[in-house]
């Protein structure tokens, strides 16, 4: 199969065409990149942190050329992706900066007790070390920070795997060429050869996974794709971990203390909802508000005067357009939308679905669906119990959100239900942005992720590629000699 990028403005393909992998290409990449593991993995944290930074000076030295190509392959604007390829960059320093300060290596060690059990025990040394090639996909509505070099790469690099990553079809040009920049990094910089491999097409993503010298995956996509991938990943004769981050539907609920103005709530909920075309897996997909009509005015002439966006790809639109339909089907059309769409692209005007708690309780597998895009739910409620209730219908989720005064009665309880199903909690604040520190959460019970143990943001992401290992009664000597 040949892919080649279609500009989502016009419905127009340009550039390259770009073959799938073959078998035998697939073959070899993963044979570099067993290689290089076994290089990399005996690397210091130092020598890595050093080579990272270099990869990201020479991400930033070619910004805009990445940009203006992944402009014209996803239609998100130059200002939007000039941020992504700074949040990709800061990403990698951010690896390196902790491994220059020997964090990760997570050693622990227990001095050896001469006593009877339970309290005597020999030496213990915990420690961990890379856990071998992964498997990395990266979603089409993040063509930067969550793809070829996206934070799933940088945490795999810095833990001291190789890694191989599928080309996303949505943005080809922009994949082939942040590899190629990143390539010729490494390779300046003194990495093993092959420690990055790139491959095209759809067959590349279950053959890397199922072969049996790959050690992990990692995957940031929809929940058919990351569960398809995650089931042939357990399937295997020796299963291996494989890290979903996938969609969600993240309920924000607002009580009335915590709508002080009512045109700006309106304002900064629709901002939220449409960031992207709505195309973020952080979007504040259901909203919990009291009855107020006069809030839902505001919602829906606001909601009047916005323009249309282009979808990612036509795949993309015509998923979301069949999404929204079904939701149409159950509970009515709706007469919340947007300006219509201009020119030949992929376009479809932004709607808001209005519906009481007491609708919305009746179709909790409708509110499973992630409409991806420009698509939002507004549910009245009349009180806190309706609110709870119908959380308890949802599944899990990467993010919640609470407006509300800080002495508001209702607070703890749900901010408590929020807690039950989400990753992720926000106080007076949208969903949608998600800081790359320490304390960041991304993930949740399923489906948002495939792992609700683990983050795909901020430092603590690197434990998915580090396998823990004890090394028992082991004498000074041996251990440095072993390098733990
Ligand atoms: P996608 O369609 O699942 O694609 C992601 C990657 O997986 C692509 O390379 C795709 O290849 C591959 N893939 C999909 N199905 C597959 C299968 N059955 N077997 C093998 N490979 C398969 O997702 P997307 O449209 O790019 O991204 C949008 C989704 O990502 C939304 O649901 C959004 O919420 C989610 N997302 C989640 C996060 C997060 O952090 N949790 C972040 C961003 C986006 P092909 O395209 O070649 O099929």
């Amino acid at each position: 199969m040949s892919i080649r990028s279609v500009n989502p403005r016009t419905g127009e393909e340009f550039g390259p065409i770009f073959e799938s992998a073959t078998k035998r290409e697939i073959d070899a990449i993963i044979d570099g990149a067993v290689t290089s593991y076994s290089l990399w993995s005996r690397t210091t944290p130092k020598e890595r942190a050093r080579i990272l930074n270099f990869l990201a000076e020479s991400i930033d030295a070619n910004l805009d050329v990445l940009v203006a190509i992944a402009d014209l392959e996803t239609g998100l604007g130059v200002g939007r992706l000039t941020g992504e390829v700074s949040r990709t960059t800061f990403q990698i320093r951010t690896f390196a900066n902790a491994l220059a300060r020997g964090e990760f290596v997570g050693s622990r060690l227990d001095a050896a007790v001469d006593a009877p059990l339970p309290e005597g025990h020999p030496k213990l040394l915990r420690t961990a070390r890379a856990i071998g090639p992964v498997a990395i996909f990266g979603a089409s509505n993040f063509p930067f920070a969550f793809s070829v070099l996206g934070g799933d790469t940088a945490s795999a690099l810095a833990a001291g795997c190789s890694v191989l990553i599928k080309a996303h079809p949505a943005h080809p040009q922009t994949s082939q060429l942040t590899f190629d920049i990143a390539k010729r990094a490494l390779s300046d910089a003194g990495a093993p050869a092959n420690l990055i491999g790139l491959g095209h097409g759809f067959e590349f993503g279950s053959f890397v996974i199922t072969d049996s010298r790959i050690a992990a995956g990692a995957f940031t996509g929809s929940r058919a794709g990351g569960r398809a991938l995650f089931d042939l990943a357990q399937s295997r004769q020796i299963p291996i971990p494989f890290y979903g981050e996938l969609g969600s539907v993240n309920p924000v609920v607002a009580t009335a203390s915590g709508i002080s103005d009512r045109a700006l709530f309106a304002g900064s909920y629709l901002d939220s909802l449409l960031l992207g075309n709505g195309q973020f897996c952080t979007n504040p997909s259901l909203l919990f508000v009291p009855d107020d009509e006069s809030l839902l005015a505001d919602v829906k002439s606001q909601l009047s005067h916005r323009e249309a966006q282009p979808f990612l790809s036509e795949a993309t639109k015509k998923l979301h357009d069949a999404n929204r339909q079904k939701l149409a089907q159950s509970l009515g059309s709706t007469d919340y939308f947007g300006k219509n769409g201009e020119g030949l692209g992929f376009y479809s005007r932004a709607e808001v679905f209005v519906i009481p708690a007491s609708v919305a309780i009746k179709y909790p597998e409708i509110l499973h669906i992630e409409c991806f895009g420009p698509t939002g739910i507004v549910t009245t409620y009349s009180s806190i119990e309706e609110v709870k209730e119908t959380l308890s219908t949802l599944e899990g989720a990467l993010v919640g959100s609470l407006f509300s005064s800080v002495d508001d009665e209702s607070n703890v309880e749900i901010a408590s239900a929020l807690a039950s199903m989400c990753g992720r909690v926000a106080f007076n604040a949208w969903p949608t942005g998600v800081a790359v520190t320490d304390g960041q959460h991304h993930g949740g019970p399923y489906p948002a992720s495939t792992s609700p143990l683990h983050t795909s943001v901020g430092i603590n992401a690197i434990t998915r590629f580090l396998r823990p290992i004890t090394f028992q009664g082991f004498p000074d000597e041996m251990a440095s000699k072993l390098g733990i």
